[in-house]
Formats: structure tokens, sequence, C-alpha cells
């Protein structure tokens, strides 16, 4: 008996060469194959006769092979294969282009099932069928049937797959992890009957019936995960804190603007989390400039000020740097102790912060990932704030705990990415959500282009023009290569802008780039001696130059449009009118389109929704992740369907998941986590 886990090599019929071409579909073992669903199917299922069959439409028929021949043509390597065949109701000529073979695999008298298009060229022909020998005792694969029409490769056919397949799914033994109850309530197939009819279905209300059974399993699994981790991670213990609520009046007297009314809901949703006994694990959504780092501000500072420390950790160096100056500067009349720690500061004053952070006396750190090394550790850490971090998971809150005397801080997570809603429930339901809604500085007059080629240079212009004591240009070229390419591609871009932007000022900004050259290139940016800079997208989590007031993006295709959206977020930062030009080579209509909708919609969540349907999860959040989203016949745009396995989800966790063995096999393994923090 094969397993599940068997690798594919070990079946029977698959070779070395196969496995390798198995495994470029993604195809490693018996589980990939039995879950490697039909991307179409072939309804070959109803055989006519041959005085029934119509000019120019598909037919199937069973004859049977009066005369098969490979005719010699003048062309060299070329090849016809001339057959005739009949049933009672008449005659048909087929014909087999460079498929000599064929004469190996059909003999006279044989009886056969032939499908494709029927055509009319003096006589009556079918061209190219596809075909099967109907041999006494044995199943049909391929045709008299609906057959699955797989994803193929040079080695791999669906020919092939069929005959594999087929026999896998009926000898495995598939044990259902779908509990009965939902299975009958839902009135499911069992799991080996939905592989059974998905591969092959006996028509397509089975199909349709399987689809469903399988889909649901493909949302119902990774929000169970979601929720059960949420479950776990409550059953931690965190610092209750005594927040003193008039410092929040002091704290907000003492900015130079008042706060929007969705900052004041997400910073009293964020105290209420930090009473509890249970660590927060919370989501703070908002898009570009609607003022996150305020409330990370002010919730640091009630930690700090109820007398545990907080810590801020940012992507990289140099927002940790900006970071760290905006919050000096807003905490500057109360007395703190506010510190800066990346992987560039010198081992000796590391050595003191080290010393400091232990004994309790710095309150609040900012920094990188270097926050997360081993050698340091906390007095009474009790807020992890994460600004743009994709990974941030189990291992690295392991890590936290340990430094910190086995207690939990509280987490709040800040992202500018919108998250569509079914996304947020499926793979976030970790997590709790507060958003940002408003815009304290109004919306941003930003125009959006999509420049065709032969207007680059109007564009130039139009840049050369603008370009100004107090305006800049920032040109964005995306990070398709790393390392040397990456610096080549931004040279590259260099050089086209040189010759037509002479005099101006133009830096360059790359991955490679040291920390400090990369806040000197910055600050020569911002002050001027740089009016346009050019950089990889190494940018998109960062900077606020309000300065920039217009932005090219070269190869924009290459982003999707939550990306997009994050980078016009850079630019018209002071509320000045600006500009979007994108670029693309691609002449592929779809990426136009894609392209036209983004310089239409200003809304990042409708730019995410659509990103979710175009181009799928994997897309917009990063390969990384995307393997989390399985999804091959779920969709994240079935509201329905993701809200009623949710349901399903909740109540297997009310009635205790360790009853559902085999789901709760699936669920726990840890690794499989995923954060957005
Ligand atoms: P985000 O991190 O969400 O992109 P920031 O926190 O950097 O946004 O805020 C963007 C700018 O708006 C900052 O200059 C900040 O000081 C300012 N700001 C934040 N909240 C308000 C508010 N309520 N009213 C006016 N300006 C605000
Ligand atoms: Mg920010």
């Amino acid at each position: 008996m094969v397993s599940l886990q068997e690798d594919v090599s070990k079946l029977f019929g698959v070779g070395q060469e196969r496995a390798k071409a198995l495994e470029k579909l993604g195809i490693k073992n018996v589980k990939d194959l039995i879950f490697y669903y039909p991307r179409a199917y072939r309804d070959f299922s109803k055989i006519i006769k041959i005085t029934d069959a119509k000019i120019n439409q598909k037919v199937a028929i069973k004859a049977k092979v009066l005369e098969i021949k490979n005719r010699p043509t003048r062309r060299r390597r070329f090849s016809i294969t001339e057959v005739l065949v009949t049933d009672e109701t008449g005659a048909l000529k087929v014909l087999w282009f460079n498929q000599p073979f064929i004469l190996k695999n059909i003999k006279p008298q044989d009886e056969v099932l032939l499908a494709g298009d029927l055509e009319f060229q003096k006589e009556l022909v079918l061209k190219n069928p596809e075909y099967e020998v109907v041999k006494s005792g044995q199943e049909l694969k391929h045709l008299g049937q609906i057959a699955p029409v797989y994803k193929e490769n040079s080695k791999i056919t669906s020919r092939w797959l069929r005959g594999i397949i087929k026999p896998l799914i009926l000898n495995l033994e598939i044990s259902d992890f779908l509990p009965k109850n939902i299975k009958k309530e839902k009135k499911f197939l069992d799991l080996k009957e939905a592989l059974l009819e998905i591969h092959f279905p006996k028509d397509l209300k089975h199909q349709k019936k399987a689809k469903e059974r399988l889909a649901f399993d493909e949302v119902f699994v990774p929000q169970l995960r979601s929720l059960f981790f949420k479950k776990e991670f409550q059953k931690e213990k965190s610092f209750p804190l005594k927040i003193d609520l008039s410092l929040i009046d002091k704290f907000k007297n003492s900015l130079p603007f008042s706060l929007t009314n969705s900052q004041r809901k997400a910073i009293w949703e964020i105290l209420k989390d930090l009473k509890k006994e249970n660590p927060m694990n919370r989501l703070l959504e908002g898009d570009v400039g609607s003022g996150k780092t305020i409330v990370a501000t002010l919730v640091l500072f009630l930690v700090a000020k109820a007398g545990y420390q907080g810590i801020m950790m940012a992507p990289t160096e140099i927002l940790a740097f900006e970071h760290f100056l905006k919050i000096k500067n807003f905490l500057k009349c109360f007395n703190l102790k506010i510190n800066l720690l990346t992987s560039t500061t010198k081992a000796k004053e590391k050595r003191l912060l080290r010393e400091d952070l232990e004994k309790g006396e710095i309150q609040i750190l900012i920094g990188t990932h270097a926050l997360l090394n081993k050698n340091l550790k906390f007095k009474n850490l009790a807020l992890v704030v994460i600004d743009e971090q994709h990974r941030f998971g189990v291992k690295q809150r392991k890590t936290l705990r340990e430094k910190n005397k086995d207690i939990l801080p509280h987490f709040l997570s800040m992202t500018a990415t919108p998250i569509p809603r079914t996304m947020a429930l499926t793979a976030y339901g970790n997590l709790d959500i507060s958003y940002l809604s408003e815009m304290p500085k109004g919306e941003r007059k930003v125009k959006t282009f999509l420049v065709p080629q032969e207007k680059r240079f109007k564009a130039y212009n139009f840049i050369k023009k603008h370009l100004s004591k107090d305006t800049r240009a920032l040109v964005i070229c995306p990070s398709i290569a790393q390392g040397k390419l990456e610096i080549k591609a931004v040279q590259e871009e260099y050089k086209k802008l040189e010759l037509f932007f002479r005099n101006q000022g133009i830096g360059l900004l790359h991955g490679k780039l040291k920390a400090e050259e990369k806040k000197e290139t910055l600050k020569k940016f911002k002050e001027g001696v740089y009016k346009i800079l050019i950089s990889t997208s190494v940018i998109e989590v960062g900077i606020d130059i309000p300065e920039i007031k217009i932005m090219m993006i070269e190869n924009a295709d290459r982003f999707g449009l939550a990306q997009l959206h994050q980078l016009r977020g850079r630019i018209g930062r002071a509320g000045q009118k600006s500009y979007i030009f994108l670029f693309t080579d691609s002449k592929n209509p779809e990426t136009t389109k894609r392209l036209h909708s983004f310089s239409k919609i200003k809304d990042g969540f409708r730019l995410a929704e659509l990103d979710l349907e175009i181009r799928g999860p994997g897309e917009v959040f990063g390969t990384e992740q995307s393997g989390y989203f399985n999804f091959k016949l779920a969709s994240f745009t079935d509201f329905e369907l993701i809200l009623e396995a949710k349901r399903e989800a909740e109540r297997v966790l009310e009635k205790g998941i360790e009853k559902f063995k085999l789901l709760y096999n699936m669920v726990k393994d840890q690794e499989k986590e995923i954060h957005l923090e």
C-alpha cells in the first residue's frame, strides 16, 4: 500500500526522468499527485453515430478500423497517418499528422473511440482526433466519458496522468479529516469520492459536488488553524497593564494636531487589550499617511509610564532611524529614556544599551531586527510594536519570551497593506484588527498616468519643467534582480536619465548600499543636492520626503497593484498636486488594463481585492506566504464560503479540536502559521 507521503519516483511507471518532469509541475509525492486537479475537462461522454455527426462540430464516435497506413509525403520530416473507419451507419476518414507511431497502437479490425472536430474537405475527415482503442475487459480511460485535462509539460501529458491518478485514488486508503457532522449537514461527498469525482466525474453534477467539498476544505483548514492559534495564544501570560488615563490627555495636548476619530477608536481598542492578562495580538491597518506612528507612540508612552518597557521594530535601518527621531520628538516633554539599536550601532554603545535595557533604564527601544539579538535581555518588556514586518513568526516570539523571563509581551503590528476582508478572515484570523480609515491631512492629490513609450520624452520634459528648489522626482526600478544585477539595473536607468537631466543631480539608491550611504543619499535628496533619485523598491516601505512631487515607475507591470499603491503613498505628502508616470514594455492587454485600473482607482482596499482576483494571493502578499493559500478551487472572492467555513471552524474549536484527531494533526503544525507582522 502506498502512502500519501511516498515519493512519486517510487510509483510504478514513474522513472527518474518522469519524476523530474513531475516536480516541475509541483508534484513530488503521492499527495501532490492526487491533489493535482484538472484545469479543465473534455466531455466526450456522448458517443454518436457517424451519420449523425455534423460538420464543424466536436464529435465522439465508436468505430471499427478498416485500414490504417502511413502515407508517404513529398515533404521531408512530415508524415500522414491515414485511417478508414466505419460503424453500422457509415464510414469516415481519419488523418493524423506527424504521429507515425500511431501505426503501432492501432491495428486493422480494432475497435476505437475517436474524438475531435469533424471537417469537410471533399469528404468527411476527422483530423488529429484523440483516440482510444477499446480492449475487452479494460475500462476506458480517455474517451466515452468526461476526461480531465491537466496542466502539462513536454514529458507529462494529460493522457499519462489519467492513467496514473485513477488507480492511485482507487487503491489508496484516504482517511477523511472533515468531522462527520459537517459532512452530513452540508451533504458533502466523502474525501475519497470527492477526489475521484474531481478527476473523473461521472457527470458535471458530480464534478460540482466534488468541487464544493474540496473548495470548502481549502478555506476551512487555514481558518481553523488561525483560530486555533488565536486560542493557544490567549493561553499565554502577559503583563496586565494599569494605565493612567490622564496621561492620554497630556499626550494629546502636546500634539500640534488633534487625533482623528479612527485613531481614537484604535487607541481605545488597544488599551482594552493591554489591561488583559493574556497578550494582545493586534494589527493596526491603515493607508500610508493615516497616522499609525502616532498611535504606536502613544501606546509606547503609556506602557513606559506604567513602569514597563516597549520596543518598536522597523524593517530597515532608515525607517528605524526615522521612527526614532519622530518618536523622540513627540515625547520630548515627557522625560523618557528612548534609544535606537540597529546592526550599525557601535559595539561599545551596544554593550551599554544592553546593560541599561536589562536594568530597565531604557523605557523605549527602537530598532531593526537587531532587537531580536540573543544577547539582549529585558527587565519587563510589555509591548512590541512591529512596523511593516512581514516575517515575525512563532520562532521570534519564542526568542522574545526567553529574553523576558517567560512572559510574552503584547504585540501590535502595523501595516499599510490593505488586506481584503476574505483574506483577513482566512489568513489573519488569529489577529484582531484595528483600522484607520481616515486620512488626517485629507485625500492627497496624486494623478496617475500610464505613459506609452513614445511619450517618454514628453514625460521627461514635464519633470524637467517641474523640478525646483522644493520639488523632487523619484524613479523606481523594480528589484527584479538582486546583488550586482540590481545595481546594474539602477545604473542603466542612470545612464538613460543622465543625458536628459544633466546638472540636476541624480542620486542612486539600492539594496547593496551600506546603511550610512543610504542615509547620506536620502539626506542629499531631501536637501536638493539630488533633484532626482533612482531607487529600487527598497524605498517602498519607508521614506517620508514631502518634496517628492513626481514619481516614475519603470516596468510597472512587475508590481502588484497593492505595491504600486504603497509607492503612490510616498509622494505628494506635503499636500501638493503630484504625478505618477507608469512605464511598461509589456504588450499584454491584460497588463495594460490592470495598470489603467490603477490609475483610476484610489482606494487601497479595492486595489488589493482587484489584485487578489487578477494575480492571486501569492502575488499580493509575496511568494513566501503564497504556499499557505493553497487555493486551487476556492476563491478569495467567495465571501459566503469563507464565512461558512469560519462558522464551522469556530464550532470545531468549541467542541474541542482534540476530538478530531486527523484535523488536529493537520492544524497544530506551528511552522505553517502565517504572520503579516
Ligand atoms: P503612517 O505611518 O500611517 O503612514 P504617519 O504616522 O507617518 O503615517 O503619519 C503621517 C503624517 O501625518 C505624519 O507627519 C504625522 O505626524 C501626521 N499625522 C498623524 N496623525 C495626524 C492627525 N490626526 N492630524 C494631522 N496630522 C497627523
Ligand atoms: Mg509608517
